[in-house]
């Protein structure tokens, strides 16, 4: 399945000539065939086919010294713009052979027009997506600042890159996902988040946080703490930067990783996943480290749920964040405002003497509440 992902990019000075060049580049070679096409078919009644330019564009135009600029700019770009041309060619005929005569001959394009786009193809890792580090690689202009706020799994086909009249510029990625259904099932899990164990589920499991991510993320407060006492601007504070930006990246992705492996279990697994929302004032109050980083790994855990459920047809949903899931007992539905406080691990409800483990009680409250929401029963 073919799927487009756009994102914005930020090029630099240097990157923004270079992109100009190309648009330019392929504005001047749609022209120059568009011409070239009108007169041969007027003085010998022939037409052009789209290799027929090609090859006269590397083997003629790129060796003329007079058009050597043209060697400059990203070689796909040059022949997709011939292929434009032919697109707009093959519409005109169709429209003609329909009896559509409105439809009009192909034009000339102009300087004036202010938005301005080029295509690119893929070959041999020319056009690369850097997920974490929000980059994007592309023929001619190697990396450029982006802002990557979807991910994709699949292969690269080719790359648009755009400006807008309002001088944004943009690409837009076609990938070729490959997404292997999944198949249905009748399972259904609630979710709950924890600060010992990473998750705690419905079905009384409990995944801990893995050992490599703890040891990254205490390296990773240690070094923030002595970049505290860095003083600003010195030359060890650039330093101290560097390497807390470099402990934070391997983090990140150790992160990701695991809760990649982790999420596509759960998708695999269950037809309906339930959990919290993130509750974001509870987060800004909360100074506690071990808090914020849980919250880090929480935001990535559900993003990662909501498209991937997405994917694979699968449901989730999240519970209405003023729900005190800690709070009930899943059997009898007492209500025991003792568990407010976070140190009861364990109780036993004094309605039904159920015993409960905190987390599962919780786990168990939140897909009981989520079906409720769904109104699946
Ligand atoms: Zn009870």
């Amino acid at each position: 399945m073919l799927k487009a992902y756009k994102y914005r990019i930020y090029p630099n000075e240097k990157q923004k000539k270079q992109l100009a060049k190309t648009f330019g580049c392929v504005r001047f070679i749609y022209n120059y065939y568009l011409s070239m096409k009108k007169e041969i078919y007027e003085t010998e009644k022939k037409s052009l086919s789209k290799i027929d330019c090609n090859n006269h564009l590397n083997q003629v135009l790129k060796k003329d010294n007079k058009y050597s600029w043209l060697k400059e700019v990203d070689k796909f770009s040059l022949t997709n713009s011939i292929y434009n041309l032919d697109t707009a060619y093959q519409n005109f005929f169709t429209e003609i052979k329909k009896g559509n005569n409105n439809q009009g001959y192909p034009r000339y394009k102009s300087k004036k027009n202010n938005y301005k786009s080029y295509k690119t193809n893929f070959t041999n890792n020319n056009i690369e997506v850097d997920f974490i580090n929000n980059k994007i690689k592309l023929p001619k202009l190697k990396w450029i600042k982006a802002k990557v706020h979807r991910e994709f799994h699949g292969k690269i086909k080719s790359a648009t890159i755009s400006k807008t009249p309002t001088n944004r510029y943009y690409v837009s990625m076609l990938v070729e996902t490959q997404i292997e259904p999944l198949s249905q099932n009748n399972n259904k899990i609630g979710i709950d988040l924890g600060i010992t164990d990473m998750l705690i589920d419905s079905n009384g499991n409990k995944i801990p946080n893995p050992k490599t991510l703890y040891k990254y993320e205490q390296k990773l407060t240690k070094e923030q703490r002595k970049l505290s006492k860095k003083e600003r601007g010195s030359k060890n504070f650039h330093k101290q930067r560097i390497k807390v930006a470099k402990v934070h990246e391997k983090t990140t992705n150790i992160r990701k990783d695991y809760l990649h492996k982790l999420t596509f279990n759960i998708i695999s697994e269950n037809q309906v996943i339930i959990t919290e929302s993130l509750n974001v004032s509870g987060m800004i109050k909360n100074k506690n480290l071990s808090k914020a980083i849980s919250d880090v790994s929480w935001s990535e855990f559900t993003r990662q749920l909501e498209y991937k459920s997405d994917w694979y047809k699968r449901t989730y949903h999240k519970i209405d964040p003023f729900y005190p899931s800690s709070q009930h007992c899943n059997n009898c539905g007492y209500k025991n405002q003792k568990t407010k406080n976070l140190s009861i691990r364990n109780w036993t409800c004094p309605e039904c003497n159920k015993e409960h483990d905190r987390d599962i009680n919780a786990a168990i409250n939140i897909l009981n509440q989520g079906l409720n929401e769904l109104q699946i029963a």
